[in-house]
């Protein structure tokens, strides 16, 4: 069965359909670089990170390009409070969104191009709108889209006007604009702005959409497979980059699937910077491993709004807590022939349920489900000591498949000595069989060794006290 994956264009689940058989063709939106990423972005780039190694797993030459707007209003804006050239102020915070990146696991991306780095591209874009009726003048402000030129617009979000959610920082309000949503393609050069020279457009730097058109159209043509970014980007950006790109080349569609990630939200809110309500990536990363964070990223599915809690987080922490759990056990079981058939077969159908939830629009909260069913399951074996090597070797393999494919799998040992670890097991059995006076005696022993122990959806969290 090919891959089925919804598109938000025609807002159904279609098989995916590249345009040339093997080969797919990927676009991201990436960061604007004025300042560090917040978990809610994060949850964005981890998200289409596991999307194109999934692609590349099914076996797919994925091209995965991430734009850098390294050009932008609040860029110029942050770098003169600082008192510094904004260009390299992009540059220093553009390292540090790769560097956080790869501290999270997100290594998927083939090429990061920058905006600054394809300023010829968009010029010649914005000169082929001007000479096809699309484009016009504002004196001393700048070149601008008439929307009226292109009835199409809208088709994406199902809309024409704003929305509260809608990333609008950047809406263009020049007073002269024939039409209220129309939006620069070049804007002109002001003092003491970052410019570029143009004969016929007049000095000055791309409108926010245009850097993404221009970069795409110069990599993959005028159409390509896939276009990914977070859900508050449908409009006006992409709706804006299928203006810019069906009008210039005459092609429809431009991108032939849309992905849309849901929200990262706190208390029902989508966390953002304009929310005041966000939590770095770099003070998340200092409080929870990469393994847990993307465990925790990747819990829901990635078109339905995700809820940061510490609940929520204690329950990533120790389901990865329990992956590691387990492969202790696999890595100190001696060498032994045994009848494990039984576990041999469900980790057989946990690869193809896993597999399948996958191939059916990235259903990572329905794969995780059924990666805990086999952990279940390979605890309870090794209790009844039925694990031989041939189990123990499987179960190894499947492992470094889901830390391939998701990044949730620590390369660590063991979190909890041996003899801790026992105690914790008896306990968890205990409580499976609803023996809860034995199973709080356990918890009051552990916690005279100095461990707290707290029940999650994915089982016992494990910490050590911290010593006071
Ligand atoms: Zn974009």
């Amino acid at each position: 069965m090919p891959i089925h994956l919804y598109n938000s264009l025609t807002r159904n689940v279609e098989p995916l359909t590249p345009r040339t058989e093997g080969v797919i063709q990927m676009f991201v939106c990436g960061p604007t670089v004025f300042d560090f990423i917040h978990v809610g972005n994060a949850r964005t780039f981890t998200i289409f990170d596991v999307v194109a190694k999934w692609l590349r797993y099914r076996g797919y030459e994925v091209t995965y390009l991430q734009n850098i707007t390294d050009i932008d209003d609040k860029i110029i804006r942050r770098a003169g409070e600082q008192g510094r050239d904004p260009l390299e102020y992009a540059r220093e915070y553009e390292q540090y969104y790769r560097d956080d990146m790869q501290a999270l696991g997100n290594t998927a991306v083939t090429q990061y191009p920058r905006a600054t780095d394809h300023i010829e591209q968009v010029k010649a874009q914005v000169k082929t709108l001007i000479a096809k009726g699309n484009a016009y003048l504002i004196e001393g402000d700048g070149w601008y889209y008439d929307l009226t030129t292109f009835p199409d617009y809208g088709k994406l979000s199902g809309r024409t006007g704003l929305q509260a959610d809608d990333a609008v920082s950047r809406i263009d309000d020049a007073e002269k604009k024939r039409n209220t949503g129309d939006f620069a393609l070049w804007k002109l050069s002001k003092p003491g702005e970052p410019t570029w020279d143009d004969a016929e457009l007049g000095a000055g730097r791309p409108g926010w959409h245009i850097e993404d058109t221009a970069i795409t159209q110069h990599y993959f043509g005028p159409q390509y497979d896939l276009h990914g970014g977070a859900m508050d980007l449908k409009f006006p950006h992409h709706e804006a980059e299928i203006a810019q790109q069906e009008a210039a080349s005459g092609l429809v569609p431009f991108v032939r699937h849309w992905m849309h990630a849901g929200f990262l939200q706190i208390d029902q809110k989508r966390m953002g910077k304009s929310m005041g309500n966000m939590l770095g990536l770099r003070e998340a990363l200092k409080r929870w491993s990469p393994e847990t964070l993307r465990f925790f990223l990747l819990s829901g599915h990635y078109r339905a709004p995700l809820d940061f809690s510490e609940a929520s987080l204690d329950a990533a922490q120790a389901a990865v807590q329990r992956i590691t759990e387990l492969l202790t056990k696999v890595h100190a079981l001696p060498p032994s022939q045994k009848d494990d058939s039984a576990l041999m077969h469900i980790i057989t159908e946990t690869r193809r349920a896993v597999e399948d939830a996958m191939d059916n629009d990235f259903n990572t909260a329905a794969a995780f489900g059924a990666v805990f069913a086999l952990i279940s399951a390979a605890n309870k074996a090794f209790t009844e000591n039925r694990v031989g090597t041939e189990a123990s070797a499987a179960l190894k393999a499947f492992f470094e498949f889901l830390s391939e494919q998701f990044g949730i799998v620590p390369a660590g040992g063991a979190p909890l000595s041996a003899d801790i670890q026992s105690l914790v097991d008896e306990r968890q059995l205990a409580r499976e069989q609803k023996d809860f006076a034995t199973a709080d005696q356990l918890r009051d022993e552990l916690a005279k060794l100095g461990y707290t122990v707290d029940d999650t959806a994915y089982g016992p969290l494990v910490k050590e006290k911290i010593k006071s």
